[in-house]
């Protein structure tokens, strides 16, 4: 179906490399949790571009420090300081109780950097032997799309075609730590997970499993490697999935709403025992920490640091996951939820998940689906418990049908 549904960005996206499978719609503005195509509709949007517009489209005071900055100066390269990028590194320290903060671009260069600085710790502090180390990642893992990321992916789109794979993974199960325990050898450098996997469907893994993690990391000199590039930063209702079970990684992956929907900016995050191994010369990025991205990446951190925006979440997910739960037997299968992030699984028998995107998108309401049945709800945590309603709504009708 993938391959026969062009017709959709036909005469819109016609010289755009068909990477990607778009809905049918053609935005041309935002503002907020609303979205408004070329002809004037609107849309309620609860993708959230991946979590990356967590703070709602062209939030104002994040518009403010972007425009203020580009009065200012735009881009230095890390070959010379700017005056923006300590403060943004300070705040963000701070906000993860951390000493050091590595600046990149997009997600895939954050989980880039954590393997790489995962490696050189491996061999300059814990010891192991040249070109031995390893690093283990959980099978569902979706960490981006370079090819050592790729390497250890266990989907086949994101996987086939593109080797040969870079070595040095171990995928064990999802959810399971005692299979981390059991695949930890004198030659691991990382445990590398995603607190809860996004793109795998919203899966939250059991009560207890990210302490367990932190627990067997600590026994065995093993850094635990969290990527929260996209449950991080306020979604879950918390400021890192992490916080939910009261765990602390050694390095935090950090991406999408960190550049507040407004440009790409990420980041790791570690204390100077471990993020310290990087040297000058052994890595870097010409946008990396740029001038703009550190403006507004300040902007965001500063707009966590009340907690608002957290409790926000979670008070809205408490009540989305009442409305969505309902619909339990009535087309949706299962529904899990964290904070204001849920992933919704449809019944097989009314159609496929892009299906019932197809059928929302009409009807006003954007969602992505994931993994064939699983539609995935995170939008802009300013949208209001009533649009919340109304959208849960819609679905509910999409379903009857
Ligand atoms: N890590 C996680 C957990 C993600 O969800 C994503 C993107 O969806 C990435 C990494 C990659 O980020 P980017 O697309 O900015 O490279």
């Amino acid at each position: 179906a993938t391959q026969d549904a062009g017709s959709a960005t036909q005469g819109v996206e016609e010289h755009v490399a068909r990477n990607y499978n778009p809905l049918p719609v053609n935005i041309a503005r935002a503002e907020g949790a609303w979205v408004t195509d070329v002809e004037g509709k609107r849309y309620l949007d609860l993708l959230a571009a991946y979590s990356a517009v967590n703070f709602g489209h062209r939030h104002p005071a994040l518009v403010a420090a972007l425009t203020e900055q580009l009065g200012r100066v735009t881009l230095t390269s890390r070959a010379f300081m700017s005056d923006r990028l300590e403060p943004f590194a300070a705040a963000l320290a701070t906000l993860c109780g951390k000493d050091l903060v590595l600046p990149m671009n997009t997600g895939a260069e954050a989980v880039e950097t954590g393997i790489k600085v995962a490696r050189a710790w491996g061999y300059r502090v814990k010891g192991i032997a040249e070109d031995r180390a390893r690093i283990i990642v959980a099978a569902g893992n979706f960490h981006g799309r370079t090819t050592t990321i790729v390497s250890f992916s266990d989907d086949e789109q994101a996987r086939d075609d593109f080797g040969p794979y870079t070595p040095g993974f171990d995928v064990v199960p999802y959810g399971d730590a005692d299979a981390v325990a059991a695949a930890i050898t004198d030659d691991t450098a990382a445990v590398l997970l995603e607190p809860i996997q996004g793109e795998g469907g919203v899966i939250i893994p059991p009560d207890g499993y990210l302490r367990r993690i932190r627990e067997i990391c600590d026994e065995k000199n093993v850094l635990f490697i969290a990527d929260e590039i996209q449950s991080g930063l306020g979604r879950v209702g918390e400021t890192f999935a992490c916080d939910r079970e009261g765990v602390v990684p050694d390095l935090y992956l950090l991406g999408k709403a960190l550049g507040g929907g407004l440009l790409p900016v990420s980041a790791v995050v570690g204390d100077s025992d471990v993020l310290g191994v990087i040297r000058p010369g052994e890595h870097g990025s010409t946008f990396g920490g740029n001038p703009l991205a550190a403006a507004v990446g300040l902007r965001v951190v500063e707009m966590l640091e009340s907690g608002e925006v957290q409790e926000r979440a979670r008070a809205l997910g408490a009540h989305l996951a009442t409305s969505l739960e309902s619909l339990i037997g009535h087309g949706v299968t299962a529904v899990r939820i964290a904070g204001l992030w849920a992933g919704v699984d449809i019944d097989p028998a009314l159609g496929t998940g892009r299906e019932i995107a197809e059928k929302l998108l009409e009807r006003g309401v954007l969602v992505k689906d994931t993994h064939g049945q699983t539609i995935r709800i995170a939008p802009p945590i300013v949208v209001r418990a009533t649009e919340l309603d109304w959208a849960v709504e819609q679905l509910r009708l999409v379903l009857e049908r």
